[in-house]
């Protein structure tokens, strides 16, 4: 990555009209801008080498492309969600070179938006998906707590957390749809999990976040001398592609839905990457050290995978673990997660919904 910070990117699902603009050549005397030159008029830019793709910021909006050759058109995310199509960005010697009218139509589309700096961002729904259910268990275990055998069931632990999280939620945010995959004990299939998210319709200034709950299980704990424990956080890994922009909604090439598809899960990588940080502080100022920090990691869970929106699974401990076990018994303790959770989406939420657009961080 070159300079500059990184944005809450935020996403908008709009419309992708203004797509059906012809691929056609630069007018000739176009002339070519060098980064630093083109720095000046935009102050800051980051580049991803890997996927060719770039984004100039400017007094809190931004710009996303992708380079093609000399003398294509490209086109270029205005914050996410404004298209618009303008001579190609290009590497020659291994500089970027930007044509004039590139630079000119990115600073006209920025500053209509700081103009604009319209109705503000919001998160307007929060889907919180209790792991498992009715016939699927999950994880289970039996442990001895406080002298007494108790048997422990993950789709048990996620349902109350998850109930009690919602109500916290509904209570601090009475504008915005608070939604459970399942609110009672049943089984649950993980597609119909990832087709109610993608189902949820949003406005133009709204966005949708994800969060699976789960408890995590070792196999064999109690021959181990120190058998795992501790909580986890996963999103998806940034190289698997999902189809956000599907095929079969979409007017213009196959070539511009990828790039802008491209540009999307860039976004929701880094929406997701924001929620699990936002989420763990909170687990390592609440939790942690009577229960372990795992750290965030990729995988590609399947309601991770599937859901077109930020989404991270969280493991709150393993029901394995007899000290890991009691935590996630205990009334008190488990109150402690709800508190985790709620305290951790409610600054992921304050953070994108900040006024004057996005807020900077590293
Ligand atoms: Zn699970």
């Amino acid at each position: 990555m070159a300079k500059g910070a990184n944005p809450i990117l935020k996403h908008r699902f709009f419309l992708w009209l203004l797509l059906a603009a012809p691929l056609v050549a630069v007018q000739p005397q176009d002339k070519t801008f060098s980064l630093q030159d083109a720095l000046a008029i935009l102050p800051e830019f980051q580049w991803d080498p890997f996927l060719q793709t770039g984004t100039f910021y400017s007094s809190g909006h931004y710009a996303s492309f992708q380079a093609g050759l000399k003398g294509e058109r490209c086109f270029s995310l205005i914050d996410g969600y404004e298209v618009i199509s303008a001579p190609s960005p290009y590497l020659e010697n291994g500089a970027l070179r930007f044509p004039e009218s590139f630079i000119i139509s990115l600073k006209n589309a920025i500053d209509a938006e700081i103009k604009n700096d319209l109705k503000p961002f919001k998160v307007a729904a929060i889907i919180l998906d209790p792991g498992h259910g009715g016939k699927d268990s999950g994880a289970t275990a039996v442990q001895t707590i406080n002298g007494k055998k108790v048997s422990l069931k993950e789709k048990d632990i996620t349902l109350a957390i998850a109930l009690n999280l919602r109500d916290r939620l509904v209570k601090r945010y009475p504008g915005k749809k608070i939604l459970m995959t399942r609110a009672t004990d049943v089984t649950l299939a993980l597609e119909a999990r990832a087709s109610f998210a993608n189902g949820i319709k949003l406005e133009e200034n709204e966005a949708i976040i994800f969060v699976s709950i789960h408890c995590n299980s070792e196999i064999n704990a109690n021959l181990k001398k120190n058998p795992a424990r501790g909580y986890e956080i996963w999103y998806l890994p940034p190289k698997v592609r999902r189809e956000i922009i599907e095929k079969d909604n979409f007017n213009g090439s196959e070539g511009v839905r990828s790039i802008l598809n491209t540009l999307k899960e860039e976004e929701f990588t880094y929406e997701s990457k924001l929620l699990a940080a936002s989420l763990l502080a909170r687990f390592d100022e609440f939790i942690a050290p009577a229960s372990p920090s795992r750290g965030i990691k990729e995988e590609q869970w399947y309601v991770v995978k599937r859901t077109n929106m930020p989404s991270v699974l969280i493991e709150l401990g393993f029901i394995s673990n007899p000290s890991d076990a009691a935590l996630l018994f205990e009334k008190q303790s488990l109150e402690k997660y709800t508190k985790t959770l709620f305290e951790g989406l409610v600054d992921f939420v304050t953070l994108y919904e900040k006024p004057g657009g996005f807020s900077i961080i590293e």
